[in-house]
């Protein structure tokens, strides 16, 4: 039996970020449990790896610190460790009078977030950013850039193992049970003692959250995001990244174009209720946690809502109809074709669904007696890990010290 200092549970960028920010400022005995064989295997290796410099996020907010301050940082980190990188910029279009008047806002926002950008109007302007976009104007950001985010958490655990982190692979936590001072973290491979947990177990973060009795008014509702991408030869349909305006009243983003580090054009994702919580394929079901779903008022709660539930039948259709999918594609990119799109990866958000049917846009990180829960780590999660890993080191640090004294 290992006993440790602090358990982190999960081997995502959360998890592997707070582990190297604990290691970097203490002498602490650190472990990383992670159920996969590998890291970065659910939301932080399958996401659109787009680093979102926070023009869109409320000033003031969380999201807009974190994502503003993680992406200078992640840009400077990737550089430094030879992380594939591709500072392309984005081009967000706007197809109606409505929609250029919140990409007015979102300029105005950026500014007080102190993220550049530059508001263009008419199709020839447009398209001196992307030459295949369609839109009535758009705002530019050239500090929005693509990531390599599998090859960024395994540089982040290297650099914690470096600094003395133990790595745990292919260990599921299956419950903990209180002890004097911390826990005993049962797995399925034996036991591991700690006197502090953080839970960074992402689509599963809620359910070991549960099990101490911390964070039941909050439930994982697990949407999947499916991507297609352009054929290689119609890759130059998008040089750099299309997105069309966002709709604030929705936590998604709607269809985009995303250049990857590899040179791949991914478009999507939709948001569509996964039935189950890694469920990537539109044909995998998970009984028992569709039934989880289906049995929790605060789903229906969430679908009572007329927008809503329009929004969910249009992903719907756009997951199991390629022809709606191309045409919500289109919209950014007229002369893309049906053939240009082939099926790609899909990932799944761990979107976090209050009792009362809210869908929480912010993370939520949920103090236990020893222990700390971050609940809904959602878009932009990755952009956001570096100061997110501080933070949260933070307070495990404060905590520890509390017991002290
Ligand atoms: C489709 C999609 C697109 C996205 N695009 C972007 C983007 O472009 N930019 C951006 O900034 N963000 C994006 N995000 C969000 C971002 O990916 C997440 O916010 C971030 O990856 C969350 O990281 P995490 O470490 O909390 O979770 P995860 O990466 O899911 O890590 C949790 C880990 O915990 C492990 N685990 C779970 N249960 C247990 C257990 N019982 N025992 C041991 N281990 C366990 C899992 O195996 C997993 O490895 C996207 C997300 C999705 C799904």
């Amino acid at each position: 039996m290992a006993t440790h200092d602090v358990a982190v549970v999960g081997g995502g960028c959360v998890g592997c970020s707070v582990a190297k920010s604990l290691a970097e400022q203490t002498s602490l005995d650190i472990a990383v449990l992670e159920k996969e064989y590998h890291l970065a295997e659910h939301q932080s290796g399958r996401n659109s790896g787009v680093l979102h410099p926070g023009f869109n996020y409320e000033p003031g907010s969380l999201k807009a610190r974190f994502s503003t301050e993680g992406t200078r940082r992640m840009k400077e980190y990737a550089r430094a460790n030879d992380i594939p990188l591709d500072e392309c910029g984005v081009v967000v279009v706007a197809q109606s009078d409505e929609e250029e008047a919140r990409l007015e806002t979102l300029e105005a926002q950026a500014d007080e977030n102190g993220v550049a950008t530059e508001l263009v109007r008419g199709q020839d302007r447009i398209q001196q950013y992307e030459p295949h976009a369609a839109g009535q104007a758009a705002l530019y950001c050239p500090e929005a850039a693509s990531i390599d985010a599998q090859k960024y958490v395994y540089t982040l655990a290297s650099d914690a193992e470096d600094l003395g982190v133990d790595f745990y692979l292919g260990y599921t936590v299956e419950q903990l049970h209180r002890r004097r001072g911390g826990y005993r973290i049962e797995t399925d491979k034996g036991h591991i003692e700690a006197n502090y947990v953080v839970n960074a177990a992402g689509l599963h973060a809620d359910a070991i959250a549960h099990d101490i009795g911390v964070g039941e008014e909050y439930q994982v509702v697990p949407f999947r995001g499916e991507y297609y991408e352009l054929t290689p030869e119609r890759r130059h349909l998008c040089e750099s990244m299309i997105y069309p305006t966002p709709d604030p009243s929705l936590p998604f983003l709607g269809v985009h174009y995303t250049r990857r580090t590899d040179g791949k054009v991914i478009v999507g994702p939709n948001a569509v209720l996964a039935f189950g919580r890694e469920a990537y394929r539109n044909t995998n079901v998970d009984l028992g946690e569709l039934a989880e779903t289906l049995g929790y008022e605060g789903f229906w709660k969430l679908l009572a809502s007329p927008k809503m539930l329009r929004v969910a039948w249009n992903e719907l259709h756009k997951s199991y109809r390629k022809a709606a999918f191309v045409d919500a594609a289109r919209q950014l990119v007229p002369t893309a074709r049906d053939g240009d799109f082939r099926r790609s990866y899909a990932g799944i958000r761990a979107q976090v669904v209050r009792d009362d049917g809210q869908l929480v846009k912010d993370p939520v990180f949920e103090r236990g007696p020893d222990s700390l829960h971050i609940l809904n780590a959602v878009s932009p999660g990755l952009t956001s890990s570096l100061p997110f890993g501080d933070r949260l080191a933070d307070e495990v640090l404060d905590a520890l010290e509390g017991a002290e004294t």
